[in-house]
């Protein structure tokens, strides 16, 4: 396997409100991403998603603890985060190894109370987002309005990047507000692929109103946008893009995008969204040192970081361990260095040396060996004999230890 370059991963994850399509969502990235042979409606009872609970049930295989999809050359591992409430301190643990997520509120109800927890864990690990609105097929859904709950129910500066044309059953595509050209899907199905066309006259004002508000929030964050702008009376979409992309990472806005994943519309973009809008490993601060004995949060404003960088010595997290027929796989997230399969590492953090045995990257429904991951990577281990979750694994040159989630998150009665 050749070695990822940094600027090329994306390590996300996934968050909504229970039944507002997560599985659906993450079965189209998937499906899009070449990776999944397995495609089936959620009610069919045969999704990638559920075979694997299946193949779990029997105890023979991988679990979805993080899984790799390529798409426009760009590594996208997609990390389990459990959307049920009872799974406050899962996903928790999940969102410290993510760089960035895809938050999905539905077209009908909008921003739900589970949505709203979420979105505050995301907010405390400053995880960049960018929101899907999904389920714009339904009857009664309404863009604008579930948009409005976005400002409403969590107060934030969002920013619609695509509007839908047509909705309910006549959902037909979408407005692209960053290049100003309607993508208009053909065929209902699987696989079905959008086209280029004019915007619909219809929409021609409210294409122009949206774009106005993202060129004002471009200008607002970024001055080589600024000038440009005074100088030719707009910017390029590479310049939009750029600017976007860096709201979402220093949270200033939050980019929106539509559709439906259960008519395959609105994934395809939403896929180059992730690539064009969330962050790589080193667009973003490195993972920090764990907290000295006795410290407390903030005192110590020059704690050490670790950048993403594969020269320096490794470092990475152990974030979720899960049993099957082979023994414990480790699911690590690597921040920085290169690690070969046979390698010693330290646990830095029980304070004991580890052999790596073997190392696999999990993709939807396969499990591919690898020889070595390196920095942004994210694999599972076999062979750590005594190595738990939230556990730092470092070379011996640098033991260092790792910031881990540490409190429990209070949960919230949404009945
Ligand atoms: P999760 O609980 O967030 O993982 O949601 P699921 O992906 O399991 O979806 C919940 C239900 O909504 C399932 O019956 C899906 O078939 C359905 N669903 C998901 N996405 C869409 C969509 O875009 N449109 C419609 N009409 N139904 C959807």
């Amino acid at each position: 396997m050749a070695r990822t370059p940094l600027d090329r991963i994306r390590n996300i994850g996934i968050t909504a409100h229970i039944d507002a399509g997560k599985t659906t969502t993450t079965e189209r990235i998937l499906y899009y991403t070449g990776k999944s042979h397995r495609i089936g409606e959620v009610h069919d009872g045969n999704t990638t998603t559920d075979y694997m609970e299946q193949e779990r049930e029997r105890g023979i295989t991988i679990t979805s603890a993080a899984v790799t999809a390529v798409w426009n050359d760009v590594r996208i591992n997609v990390i389990d985060t459990p959307g049920h409430i009872d799974f406050n301190i899962e996903v928790n643990r999940s969102l410290r190894v993510l760089d960035g997520a895809i938050f999905i509120i539905e077209g009908v109800a909008g921003v739900q109370p589970q949505s709203e927890t979420n979105w505050r864990l995301a907010d405390r690990y400053n995880v960049p987002r960018i929101i899907f609105i999904n389920k714009l097929d339904r009857t009664g859904a309404d863009f604008y309005r579930a948009a409005a709950t976005l400002t409403e129910k969590l107060g934030i500066n969002w920013i619609a990047l695509q509007l839908p044309i047509g909705i309910e059953d006549t959902l037909k595509g979408i407005v692209d507000l960053v290049t100003m050209k309607a993508l208009i899907w053909e065929g209902d199905d699987l696989g079905a692929q959008y086209h280029e066309e004019e915007i619909p006259d219809d929409l021609k004002e409210k294409a122009a109103e949206y774009r106005q508000i993202l060129l004002d929030n471009a200008l607002s964050v970024d001055n080589a946008a600024m000038e440009e702008y005074f100088d030719k009376g707009d910017v390029s979409v590479e310049t939009l893009k750029r600017c976007i992309k860096r709201g979402t990472i220093d949270g200033s806005f939050r980019p929106v995008f539509c559709g439906s994943a259960f008519k395959n519309k609105g994934v395809q973009p939403l896929l180059d969204g992730v690539v064009d809008y969330l962050p790589s490993p080193i667009d973003i601060p490195g993972i920090r040192v764990a907290l000295e004995e006795g410290e407390e949060e903030g005192q110590n404003p020059d704690r050490r970081v670790i950048p993403a960088n594969e020269d320096s010595p490794f470092a990475g997290l152990a974030f979720k361990i899960i049993n099957d027929k082979y023994g414990n796989l480790t699911f690590v997230r690597v921040y920085a260095g290169v690690l070969k399969t046979g390698d010693m590492v330290m646990n830095t953090t029980k304070g004991h040396k580890e052999r790596v045995g073997r190392m696999f990257q999990m993709h939807a429904d396969k499990r591919e060996e690898i020889k070595e991951v390196s920095a942004g990577d994210i694999a599972a281990f076999v062979g750590l004999k005594d190595t738990g979750t939230g556990d730092t694994l470092a070379d011996q040159s640098d033991p260092v230890v790792l910031e881990r989630m540490a409190f429990p998150v209070p949960v919230i009665d949404i009945s």
